[in-house]
């Protein structure tokens, strides 16, 4: 991913004039992360019917049938209201694959395995291998697909591959939930492990993997992406030079037909930080960034989202977003104290590391994304 630093001689991006530049600010203040009881802004939400008493009391009260119309009766459903919705109940729920814990958990084995993942490593087969092990029954059924390309990058000619899990739902149309799993390969030589950057977002897919593997999609089909070459190779972003997988993956599902169906294209990207804020994008669909609000809000997490100005981000959602697919990049690019030596915070460098992340900002993340999909298939 790039960053916004209109000055950075290798980190240059769309940040114009009126677009806050955030490096800088250290770490936030937190005043979210609260839970409303599920008295939210959910819009599947069925009405609640208040005692007459109450002022709160809504006129369609008096179209519901008498029995429901007891205080008592309205009492119990206000109660039974206030039970998690779906895409909360894994916060809490023991029986829930998505929980924070498990994908901070699956970060760590993934690391263990395959700590470097840059292109043409033995850590990015084994990141590779890390991917498939988890994806056996989606194999047998047919719906994992290996994309495997050749890209020419500056250091020459790259095989690279991107992993599709498909998980079949009842609505035609796909929502693509996309993270990129390498590591950069300009920092090859350093001990660049990417925990926030590749690894807990791919650890994040897999667990939400699991989780349609056990609850189907009722809407769109879910597909997952496992990009491969989202960072530069030169280590000087260009366009020519980024987002290889997406990229190849956004041509080939033009032609033959595929992008027509992706109703929306959710990237996920550096969501472990532990002060996490969620950016506002200016290159997402402004549709989703709304969702999203609505998302982060029903779920009791507003306080993770939008603190600063929009900007404007350069990740894998771009390839899609030029072809036309509603896109929404999950991403805080605010990670970590902002050094002399280290502008950019722990960004691409080997503090990037799993103590930065935590279980919390990774069940918000969880959160987020399933209740946004909640959402996305309730668009008419
Ligand atoms: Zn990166």
């Amino acid at each position: 991913m790039i960053l916004p630093r209109p000055s950075g001689a290798s980190r240059t991006n769309r940040s114009g004039p009126n677009q806050t530049n955030r490096i800088g600010h250290s770490g936030s203040n937190r005043s979210g992360h609260k839970r409303i009881n599920g008295i939210v802004i959910l819009s599947e939400a069925p009405r609640i019917s208040l005692p007459p008493h109450s002022p709160s009391s809504r006129p369609e009260a008096a179209n519901l049938p008498p029995q429901w119309r007891d205080p008592r009766i309205s009492l119990l459903l206000l109660l039974v209201l206030l039970l998690p919705v779906p895409a909360t109940a894994q916060k809490s729920g023991s029986t829930s694959p998505v929980t924070g814990q498990t994908i901070y958990t699956l970060t760590q084995q993934f690391l263990n395995v395959a700590p470097k993942r840059f292109n043409g490593s033995p850590g990015h087969l084994a990141a590779e291998n890390f991917i498939k092990d988890h994806f056996k029954p989606e194999a047998a059924k047919g719906n994992f697909e290996t994309d495997q390309f050749t890209a020419n990058t500056p250091a020459g000619p790259q095989t690279l591959r991107n992993y599709i899990v498909r998980f079949p739902g009842k609505k035609d149309g796909i929502i693509v939930l996309a993270s990129h799993y390498e590591t950069n390969f300009p920092l090859k030589d350093i001990n660049f492990v990417g925990a926030n950057d590749g690894a807990c977002t791919t650890a994040l897919l897999i667990q939400l993997g699991a989780y349609f593997r056990a609850h189907p999609p009722t809407g769109y089909s879910i597909w997952l992406v496992f990009d491969d070459g989202e960072e530069s190779v030169s280590g000087t972003w260009s366009d020519a030079d980024s987002l290889y997988g997406t990229r190849h993956l956004a041509a080939k599902w033009y032609a033959d037909g595929t992008l027509a169906h992706v109703k929306a294209f959710l990237l996920a990207d550096m969501i472990g930080d532990k002060d996490l804020n969620i950016d506002k994008d200016d290159q997402s669909t402004p549709w989703l960034e709304d969702l999203l609000a609505v998302a982060a809000k029903n779920t009791g997490h507003s306080g993770n989202i939008f603190k600063y100005p929009a900007q404007g981000l350069g990740d894998d959602h771009i390839p899609f977003k030029k072809r036309g697919v509603p896109v929404l990049d999950l991403i805080d690019i605010d990670y970590g104290p902002h050094t002399a030596s280290t502008p950019d915070g722990y960004h691409h460098t080997a503090q990037d590391t799993i103590d930065k992340i935590s279980p919390k900002s990774l069940q918000i993340a969880a959160d987020l994304f399933l209740e946004t999909i909640r959402l996305i298939n309730q668009r008419p």
